[in-house]
């Protein structure tokens, strides 16, 4: 069934993107985050608890919706804006990243859901607006 030398031409895709945990192959769609083992804080790409100082975290997988918590627009080496956020995720840990959309329609606490986990071109996370159904028809 298999032949390892047939695949010399065809380089496995994301492998090349350095050395990550496992488990974050099979979740190209997913935030993968920390958890301390000992406090429960969660963290995003800490290698020490920052409440507890504790070393000893767990990988896990965020369901991907957060609300925004601080949005910049920034215009910097960019032929267009470009918007920056702080998103807090339903989880409890902060991540940075782009919400799509016009820069200026968003807000704080408007809530977001993860549409691509790393942007092809920055590697940051990206997310769209979720749209509330009570709010669509203002
Ligand atoms: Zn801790």
């Amino acid at each position: 069934m298999y032949h390892p030398s047939a695949s010399t031409s065809h380089p496995v895709a994301g492998s090349a993107a350095g050395i990550l945990d496992p488990a974050a192959a099979d979740s190209k769609d997913a935030i993968l985050f920390q958890r301390c083992a000992w406090c429960g804080t969660a963290m995003y790409h800490r290698l020490l608890c920052p409440v507890c100082q504790g070393s000893e975290l767990r990988t896990e997988r965020s369901e991907g919706v957060g609300t925004v918590r601080h949005s910049t627009v920034v215009h910097r080496n960019t032929p267009a804006a470009r918007n920056v956020s702080l998103i807090e995720m339903a989880e409890g840990f902060v991540v940075r990243g782009r919400v799509m959309g016009p820069p200026i329609g968003i807000h704080s606490g408007d809530r977001v859901r993860l549409s691509t986990a790393k942007d092809p071109v920055r590697g940051e996370p990206v997310f769209q607006l979720l749209e509330e159904p009570y709010r669509a028809w203002t």
